[in-house]
This record gives structure tokens, sequence and C-alpha cells, in this order.
């Protein structure tokens, strides 16, 4: 009885100083959730096929000619599931992670998107440049239906989105004086001359919650404030893909007049049209970016990070 007693203690101490050594040892639930959770993340890294490039697009665009798909992945973030499996593939010697932010049957309302999750999925996946593709209705007098234009500048009158990474903890300001990344601006302009494909070089894009449209007096007030097309995706998109240091351009195709401004009431259907009848010439774009050579990136999105922090 006291052998087995004195057995019994050895085994206990033992135990003990190998969980004290070892911290993975230990067979707490919790600490075996995380551990679990870290090792499927690794395996899911480590597992597929990485992209330095990524593609979000919106209504009507939904794959890009070329892009020889190698992998469906499906990444779970902590913010919950991205819109769809990103589809990842080549073009031009570059691989790149494509995602519908509506989901693949269009069925995710723009009020309603995980842009969190969506964002940090591509940085999951290694995305350093990512380009966005949406449609938007048209402000200006230069904003017709039919118009590609590179937005330069936002106003967000979203509202009730979670629209930071940084939501407790640290706190983090980064800097939005120039929302989009100078560097692929520069790069889809390029392209733009390459492909023959005219893309406005100015567009303030004010961005809506909807997911209703706007009214007359709205779009009003919104060209007072300097906007040129009105859209609801653009944010936070781009101030998540800036946060987690993603280079990010957002190209907008202008389908049809925003509210008021061309005297009849609008369609869902108006919009689609336009975007098949333009979703040519933004694949034919894409492609010409993307057979570009890209210089290593030292513009402002890289270091995002430096300074914001309280
Ligand atoms: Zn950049």
């Amino acid at each position: 009885m006291l052998i087995q007693y004195i057995m019994n203690a050895i085994i206990t101490l033992i135990i003990w100083e190998l969980r004290t050594e070892n911290p993975e040892l230990k067979i707490g639930k919790e600490s075996r959730i995380v551990a679990q959770r870290q090792q499927g993340r690794k395996r899911r890294l480590s597992g597929g096929v990485m992209a330095h490039f990524g593609v979000i697009a919106g209504s009507g665009l939904y794959d890009i000619p070329g892009l020889m798909i190698k992998e469906t992945r499906t990444v779970h973030t902590p913010y919950g599931n991205p819109s769809a499996a990103y589809r990842i593939g080549t073009l031009s010697g570059k691989d790149i992670a494509f995602l519908p932010r509506h989901g693949i049957d269009h069925t995710i309302q723009p009020h309603n998107i995980n842009y969190r999750a969506n964002v940090w999925g591509f940085k999951e996946l290694g995305v350093q440049r990512l380009i966005a593709v949406g449609a938007s209705g048209g402000i200006s007098s230069d904003m017709n239906p039919g118009k590609i234009a590179a937005l330069d500048q936002l106003i967000d009158v979203t509202h009730g989105r979670p629209s930071t990474f940084y939501e407790e903890g640290k706190v983090v300001h980064i800097d939005f004086t120039e929302p989009f990344c100078p560097d692929l601006r520069e790069n889809i302009f390029r392209a733009s001359e390459k492909a023959a494909v005219d893309v406005a070089r100015r567009g303030t894009y004010i961005c809506t919650n909807g997911p209703r449209l706007e009214t007359a007096a709205e779009i009003k007030a919104f060209s007072l404030l300097g906007a040129d097309m009105v859209g609801m995706t653009a944010m936070p998109e781009a101030v998540l893909a800036r946060e987690l240091e993603i280079c990010f351009l957002f190209i907008t195709i202008i389908t049809n007049y925003a509210a008021g401004l061309a005297g009849s009431t609008l369609t869902t259907k108006e919009v689609l049209n336009e975007m098949e009848r333009s979703s040519a010439r933004i694949k034919s774009l894409l492609q010409v970016f993307f057979d570009q050579q890209f210089a290593e990136r030292r513009c402002l999105c890289t270091q995002a990070l430096q300074d914001a922090s309280m």
C-alpha cells in the first residue's frame, strides 16, 4: 500500500515537472483549443498556394479571363467567414487570389458583407496588392454610364459596419490622407494606355450604406461635398486593407446616373446591363495590368502602421 502511494506520488511529480518545462503539455481545455487552432492555421497556410495579388470583384465580374485556377481555398478568419472560397490561379506568371465580394450567387448585400473577413483572408493568403472592382452611380457631369475610373478619394457615410481591426486594446489611427495606393494607380494607368481602355484618373467616391439607393436630395448634397460617384462597397474595404499594409486600388464602372440626374427612376437591371457591356473592357484592362513587371513595394501603404499607435 505504501509502495503504491510512493509510486503514484513520483509519477505525479514527473508529470508536473514535464508540464512546467514545456507549456504545450498543459492539458487544460483552453490551451488545447488554442493549440488546435494554431496547428490548423499552420496546416492551411503551409498546405496551399500563396498569392501576392488579389482581386475582389462585385456585380457583373465573376472571373478573370486567362486566370488558370490551381486551387479553391476556404479561409476561416478570426472575424468569421469571407464571402466565398478564394480561387487562386496564375496569370502572366503571377499568383492571384480572386474573391466575389457578394458571394458566389450574389446573395450578400453591401451592408452585410463581412469586409474584415474578406480582407483578412487575402492577407492570410499572402496578398500584398489588392485590386477591387465595383459599380457606382455617376454624380459629376463627366461620369457617364460606361466610364471607368480609378478612385483617388473617398467620403464615407456608411454606418454600423465594423471598419477596423483595432477595436480594443491597442489604439491605432492610421493615416488615410491618400486612401488608394499611388503605385497601383500608376500601374493601372500604364495598363489603360496599353490596353486602349480609357480610365479616369480622378474620382471621389462617396460610400453609402444601402441597400436602398439614394434620394435626389442626397445626391445633390453629395455633389456639393465633392463626390463624383456613389457606391456602397469601397468602405470599409479600403481602410481595412491599409490597416493590414496591403496596397489597395479601387476601379469603378459607372453603371447609371445617380438619383435625380437622369429624370427617371433607377433599376438594378440598368446597373447589370451596363456592367455586362463594360466587363469586357475591365477584363482586358486587368489582363494587361497583370502582364506588367511590378517593382518591390516602396509606397506609403507598406508603412501604414509606423507611428500609428498611441
Ligand atoms: Zn501601396
